[in-house]
């Protein structure tokens, strides 16, 4: 569970230890591109501020935080978009007393998407807090929110994850683990980006497909042959470049001899053939140039010839490399 692995980190450890010693702010802006690292640490900040003991996840205040059911925790923008009157509403029910306690949360998920209008509104409980009255803010990236907002709370920065973490949480979700190791290796760290790419069907196939397509394409005869099979079409393009980037990047780090996670899994015999011929030099060449692709389909380039340039721009990368 995502809120289990969260309850390890020191950015919630710190969180709780601060309630402890009584100094709870006013108003926190949690930053994480990650949506569902976002969701549980709201969840288990509400919790740990509405429980006797700070979180314990069992006592009754905790129990009705999960269950969304405290009388004292106001949920904002989870499943309906937070407008103007419902910001004026929060107003209204911020200088309210509790019912249960003497707080009174009012969590705003996915502060991303706040109009300026609703961020003006809320500046008000900010600005004059009212007695046991706490703002909790996730959103995605700061530089979506007014900067009158933003010097109001209390900023915490939420943690990217380790490839073996989010792995172990897509395994315990139920994804296969040849799926879950793609999956993982793809998100760069990010828990909804993994279950995204978990769930795209065919994921494992194309993987394959990518590696074997880079082993086998020793020159431009055989780029000629890739460029009109299937797996240069508009729905998976991104996702080939996205394969055939991490998986340069461990050729690279192989040539380079940098003792780097990698990003790919038990394929040592595939990135050696594809390595085979590669410089250091050459393969960041490669790489860059593959980024650069990216850009193509942005302006609507036929993905075939996106394909296809990334085969020749990845074998010229190799040869020219490898002379100089
Ligand atoms: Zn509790």
């Amino acid at each position: 569970m995502i809120s289990e692995r969260l309850k390890l980190q020191p950015v919630y450890k710190e969180f709780v230890r601060e309630l402890k010693q009584g100094r709870l702010s006013n108003a926190y802006l949690f930053v994480g591109e990650d949506s569902l690292t976002g969701e549980a640490m709201l969840s288990e900040a509400e919790a740990a501020i509405m429980c006797p003991t700070y979180g314990c996840g069992v006592c009754k205040a905790c129990k009705a935080v999960f269950a969304n059911s405290h009388p004292d925790v106001h949920i904002y923008n989870r499943e309906k978009k937070m407008n103007v009157s419902d910001a004026e509403n929060l107003v209204v029910e911020a200088q309210k007393g509790g019912w249960q306690s003497g707080t009174r949360i009012f969590a705003i998920y996915n502060a991303e998407k706040l109009t300026p209008e609703v961020q003006n509104k809320l500046l008000k409980v900010m600005e004059e807090p009212p007695e046991g009255a706490v703002i909790l803010m996730h959103a995605a990236h700061e530089s979506a929110l007014l900067p009158t907002v933003r010097s109001r709370v209390k900023l915490i920065r939420l943690p990217l994850w380790d490839t073996r973490s989010v792995c172990e949480e897509l395994e315990e979700r139920g994804a296969p683990s040849g799926i879950a190791t793609v999956a993982s290796r793809l998100a760069g760290g990010s828990f909804s980006l993994a279950l995204a790419y978990a769930e795209e069907e065919g994921l494992e196939e194309d993987y394959a497909r990518v590696f074997d397509m880079l082993a086998n394409c020793a020159n431009t005869r055989d780029a000629a042959k890739y460029v009109y099979s299937d797996i240069f079409t508009a729905e998976k393009i991104r996702r080939v470049l996205d394969f055939t980037e991490i998986i340069l990047r461990d050729v690279l780090a192989d040539k380079a001899g940098a003792g780097v996670q990698r990003y790919t899994y038990n394929r040592d015999y595939d990135l050696n053939r594809i390595g085979d011929g590669f410089t250091a030099g050459g393969a960041a060449m490669a790489i860059l140039r593959v980024n650069a692709l990216r850009s193509m389909l942005e302006v609507n380039i036929a993905p075939e010839t996106v394909g296809e340039k990334m085969l020749f721009d990845i074998l010229e990368a190799k040869y020219k490399w490898r002379q100089s």
